[in-house]
């Protein structure tokens, strides 16, 4: 993960200063001078890093003592506190205009992840109950266009693109008339891609700015690749010269990049980070905020997040039903593949597991999980007649050889689904029961 390496460097910082009863200066020196090095070596600018650790050391000095954490709690309270500080502090949400549309424009280099993140930004603010349209008027890229169709599909959202002959290579026309067409039809949010160069450019800063003039946007959020390194701050100045913005989009947060530069961006600016992308779906996205990103890189875990995105896929109305069956045992293995396709949605297995506490340690056994385990239960289970996934219990020898080969497993496959489904209901039967339940050789849990 893209903070991995900076997670292990810190970790292994505090590990030393565990059984201490008392930090000395020349421990919280040596500790100070171990943040730095693993700031910087993970690309995160210097001069906030020389703040960064001047208040840590300040904080660890001083007199400033919780009393129910030990000295190596403490630095990592600080630490935790100071990250938070970089990052921005306090979540800030996308402010929405009192008179709809709200106009959000993206800016940003090109292959940042601008176009995808139109998608992502659309698709989310669609499950938080607005309205939004896309606006295409990135008309630098022969393929923009069409891109930004094609995300706006898979989110189910409207495009506006330009005819051709209609204002076909003047942007801020496009642009323009994008939010006009927002307006009319009432859509409540304006999502407006903008064209990015390779590089930083005059003619790219003007026209963004032009079109910014044009649209008088709510929110200009400046999207960021996190593994462009040491360039980030560099890029983000010259942005914030050429066309300023309100808030940072990070993106390509699951890369193996060193994504500390990308942490200086907000720091550096003054202007927070707003989301974080983690992948190519669009559903790898979320808001960001500064505490969980700072538990995440010191590995205290995510749990709030996880909940969150929990919470969103399994809507509650769903789990009553669910219990409801469990306990009166007509749960069956329809329910259960219709569970396991809802835990797909949830984006990356890998991802979701990543943001648990202690997760660092588990690495090596996340890369080794295998998201086609549920593809194969899939096949498997779409091999079954209804009647079978709806009573298991017909399945006997001939039927399960006649699914083996339907889905292309064999059989044994086949009966350790079965048995790992027995086992799921039987356990969570006893828990909408509310009793304990006894998982085979390991006691009550
Ligand atoms: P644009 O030029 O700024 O519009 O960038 P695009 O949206 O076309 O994205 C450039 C490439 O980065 C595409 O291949 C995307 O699939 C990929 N991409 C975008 N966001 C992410 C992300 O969060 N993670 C990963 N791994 N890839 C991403």
């Amino acid at each position: 993960a893209t903070f991995g390496n900076l997670t292990d460097r810190l970790t292994d910082a505090f590990k030393k200063l565990r059984g201490k009863g008392k930090l000395t200066p020349a421990d919280v020196d040596g500790t100070v001078r171990e943040i730095r090095r693993a700031l910087l070596d993970a690309d995160v600018a210097l001069d906030v890093v020389k703040v960064f650790t001047a208040s840590v050391r300040e904080r660890a000095l001083g007199d400033e003592v919780n009393k129910a954490l030990n000295p190596a709690q403490q630095v990592v309270q600080i630490v935790n506190d100071e990250l938070v500080t970089i990052l921005g502090g306090k979540q800030r949400r996308l402010e929405f205009a009192k008179n709809p549309p709200t106009v959000i424009m993206l800016a940003g280099l090109q292959g940042a992840g601008k176009t995808t993140l139109a998608g992502k930004l659309a698709k989310w603010l669609v499950s938080e109950g607005h309205t939004p349209i896309l606006v295409a008027a990135d008309l630098q890229r022969p393929n923009a266009v069409t891109q930004l169709q094609v995300v706006g599909e898979q989110a189910g959202v409207p495009v506006w693109a330009p005819e051709p002959g209609n204002g076909i290579g003047n942007p801020v026309k496009v642009a323009r008339d994008g939010v006009k067409e927002a307006q009319r039809r009432q859509y409540d949010t304006v999502i407006v891609d903008t064209a990015g160069r390779l590089g930083v450019d005059a003619e790219l800063m003007k026209q963004a700015s032009d079109i910014r003039k044009a649209v008088d946007p709510d929110e200009v959020l400046f999207v960021i690749d996190a593994m462009i390194g040491q360039d980030a701050v560099a890029t983000a100045k010259a942005f914030q010269d050429g066309v300023d913005f309100t808030g940072v989009v990070l993106t390509k947060l699951d890369g193996d990049a060193r994504g500390g530069a990308a942490l200086s961006v907000a720091s550096v600016t003054g202007r927070p980070i707003m989301f974080a992308s983690t992948g190519e779906g669009l559903g790898d996205f979320e808001p960001f905020y500064p505490d969980r990103m700072a538990s995440r890189i010191l590995d205290l875990g995510d749990i709030l997040t996880l909940i969150e995105q929990a919470q969103k896929t399994f809507d509650e109305e769903e789990a009553r039903k669910t219990a409801e069956k469990f306990a009166t045992d007509s749960f069956t293995l329809e329910d259960f593949l219709s569970q396991m396709q809802q835990l797909k949605n949830m984006g990356s297995i890998k991802n979701m597991l990543g943001m648990l506490p202690g997760a660092k340690g588990m690495r090596q056994q996340l890369d080794n999980f295998d998201e086609r385990e549920i593809t194969r239960t899939e096949a498997i289970i779409q091999s079954m007649t209804p009647t079978e996934r709806r009573q298991p219990r017909l399945l006997n020898g001939s039927r399960r050889l006649r699914i083996a080969k339907g889905s292309g497993m064999t059989v044994t496959e086949v009966n350790a689904l079965v048995n790992r489904f027995e086992q799921a209901a039987k356990m969570m039967k006893t828990v909408a029961k509310g009793g304990v339940p006894q998982v085979p050789g390991m006691g009550p849990i």
